[in-house]
């Protein structure tokens, strides 16, 4: 162990306990490596000086150290986000995005858009290897209310970047899916419950209309494509099913989904944020759900939000 971990550990501020809600276990961590144990909680206290524990450490700490500050500073992006409209059809009571810009806003004119992947093709040539293509991902608001401005963008760039698309699926007729698979394009859809009624709550047309059936129509067209997804944003309207929603996913054969904790960016969201308690409590009943769905069909439903805290846990430098 070098002399700054070592006096560190001296002056006892080396581990810092982390209580994991376990009968017998707490965590101790350093944050500065990402180093973490498990100890007896009744002995917690006494890992600054448990020489096992401090041997683990020193003999792992230089090299964690060393990844995790290539992971904090040493890396280039190898992706990049693309609101090509800052229009939407729908009018999602927790969005993030102010309701002007949704319903009057403007979408981004293709010169405007072909310009500017030239741009980042360009840098991303300049940081990346040359046997990897970067990832250019259409976002929100509602990309495909811009869709011929982004069908010509991922025709004209298709040797150059993965492209990949995040919609409400609203907008998603066979001609849309038909381009989009064709070009492998990943695709990204949201729903917010088992059944309209609850969808409903939460994500409506602009005049109020449900979008419910037809997002399940293209999650039933989507069906047997490898690459695509669905959002649930939580909230207080759909916290109790969505045990249900695992199910529904699975039942469509959703490859990959994501249970996100609504964004509380505007005030509309505030008003419909679960308690973290609760959200808690309703993840990871829904986490045990799809693994019982595993277990009966053999077929794995990826929760990939909590995925990836698994892996932030267990290999902190892995999502780079
Ligand atoms: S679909 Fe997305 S961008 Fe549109 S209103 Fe809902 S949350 Fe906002």
């Amino acid at each position: 162990m070098n002399a700054v971990f070592a006096e560190r550990a001296a002056s006892g501020t080396l581990f810092r306990p982390v209580d994991i809600g376990h009968p017998v276990y707490a965590a101790v961590t350093d944050p500065q490596t990402a180093f973490w144990a498990l100890v007896d909680k009744t002995r917690v206290h006494e890992a600054n000086r448990d020489p096992a524990l401090l041997a683990a450490y020193g003999a792992k700490a230089g090299q964690f150290e060393q990844e995790l500050h290539a992971l904090r500073f040493g890396l280039k992006p190898s992706g990049v986000y693309l609101n090509p409209t800052e229009r939407c059809n729908l009018n999602c009571t927790y969005c993030y995005l102010p309701d002007t810009q949704r319903s009057g806003g403007s979408h981004m004119p293709v010169e405007t858009l072909l310009a500017s992947l030239g741009k980042l093709r360009d840098y991303f040539r300049s940081v990346m290897p040359a046997d990897r293509k970067p990832r250019a991902i259409f976002h929100g608001a509602e990309p495909l209310m811009n869709a011929p401005a982004v069908f010509e963008a991922i025709d004209a760039f298709a040797d150059d970047f993965v492209f990949g698309l995040q919609t409400n699926g609203t907008l998603l007729d066979d001609k849309a899916l038909d381009f989009l698979t064709s070009r492998n394009v990943s695709i990204g859809l949201s729903l917010d419950g088992p059944v309209a009624g609850i969808t409903d709550a939460t994500r409506r047309t602009w005049g109020g209309k449900s979008v419910h059936d037809k997002v399940l129509r293209s999650m039933e067209k989507l069906r047997g494509y490898g690459s695509w997804s669905v959002i649930t944003t939580c909230t207080t309207e759909n916290l109790p099913y969505l045990t249900r929603m695992v199910e529904l996913f699975h039942a469509h054969e959703v490859p990959t989904c994501m249970l996100n904790t609504v964004r509380c960016t505007l005030s509309g969201a505030r008003g419909v944020k679960p308690a973290d308690g609760d959200m808690a409590t309703a993840l990871f009943t829904a986490l045990d759900r799809t693994y019982e769905l595993y277990q009966e069909t053999g077929r794995k439903l990826m929760v990939a939000n909590f995925a990836n805290i698994l892996i932030g846990i267990l290999a902190p430098t892995a999502p780079c």
